[in-house]
Parts: structure tokens; sequence; C-alpha cells
């Protein structure tokens, strides 16, 4: 354990563990004006699409505050290298399956998705949220589409960077770019 003050809120975190620190992290996405867009948000009309969809468990939107603090404190960040962005990655929050995939051309869920991803989650104004299969993520980290979060570029520093930058919280002008994969990928669960 590392623990570093947070630069916004002062509460202290875990550096080695934590890009950013959780509290502030999950009070930014809550605040979030669309972070449920209407391709995943089960209030909407179900009409069939021709694309699948994944949508999410109307329940977790009930305690939406609750769900995010679990997040920020459990997940993990990726840098999505065909997005080009930030995507932060939760097995099940709160121990609940946050979402259902609907496939192209139907209305009816087939399958549930134990997955609660953040897409530029590092984004005050584009974080949006939505459900995936946590497997097919183990996948893509595997083949390099996921690269997790690496530490921060400061001399002998063990936090983890703040994603987007080379810095951890208590290092925001350490040199270089973000640095990526040089820090042991976080085990998963199912
Ligand atoms: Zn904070
Ligand atoms: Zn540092």
């Amino acid at each position: 354990m590392r623990e570093i003050a947070c630069p916004e809120c002062r509460a202290p975190y875990d550096g080695g563990r934590h890009g950013w620190c959780p509290d502030c992290l999950a009070a930014r996405w809550l605040a979030t004006p669309e972070l449920i867009r209407p391709k995943h948000d089960p209030r909407v009309a179900a009409e069939a699409r021709d694309r699948y969809r994944s949508i999410v468990t109307p329940s977790l939107l009930d305690d939406l505050a609750a769900v995010l603090a679990d997040a920020a404190e459990r997940g993990w960040w990726f840098w999505d290298r065909d997005y080009e962005m930030w995507v932060h990655v939760t097995d099940r929050p709160l121990g609940r399956t946050p979402g259902v995939g609907i496939p192209a051309g139907s209305r009816e869920p087939d399958h549930a998705l134990a997955g609660l991803f953040i897409a530029e989650a590092d984004s005050a104004s584009q974080a949006h949220l939505f459900a995936a299969d946590l497997e097919r993520h183990a996948a893509q980290v595997k083949v390099g589409v996921f690269t997790p979060l690496g530490a921060c570029s400061s001399a002998g520093c063990r936090n983890l960077a703040r994603p987007g930058g080379p810095g951890c919280a208590e290092h925001p002008d350490a040199p270089g770019e973000t640095i990526l994969q040089n820090v042991e990928p976080p085990a998963r669960g199912r």
C-alpha cells in the first residue's frame, strides 16, 4: 500500500492500486451529463436495432452512486488502442450483473454481461457507461487491444500514472509520455 493524498479532495488512497482518487472519480462520473447514453439505457423504448447492443440492468441505475463508488474502488484502467481512449473496467459492481446483450434484429436480451465498462472514463464531459463481456475483454488484453495503465515515470516512484499523463497525482510534472504495460496486468476474475 503506497498511500498518497488526493490533490483535489485530500483523501488518502493507494497510489499503487489507483491511477485516480476513487472518491473523486466516482463523484465525477456521477456528475457526467450523459453517463447513460440512449443506446444502453433500459428506460429508452426497446425497438429492434440492426446492430448488437447492450443495455444496463435497470436496478443498477437505482443505486448508481454506490455502483460507481464500487467501480472506482475495484476497477482497472486500460488504454483502448482501437478507439484511442481510456476505459475503466469492473467485474460485477456490487456483485451484480451490470447488463445484458441484445442480438441484432431482436428486442430480447439473450445473455448476461459481467463487466461494467466506462469509456472515456477520464473525461468529465464524455464518460459513458455500458456493460460488456469480460472474457472477450481479457482476450483483447492478451493481444494488445487493451493495455493496462502503467506506473508513474518519476524516478523511483511506484504509483500508477494518472490516465492521460506520465505522472501520478504526486508527480504531475513527471517527464515523458504515458507509460503503458510496465506493471503486472491485473489478475482477472470472471
Ligand atoms: Zn479525491
Ligand atoms: Zn509518481
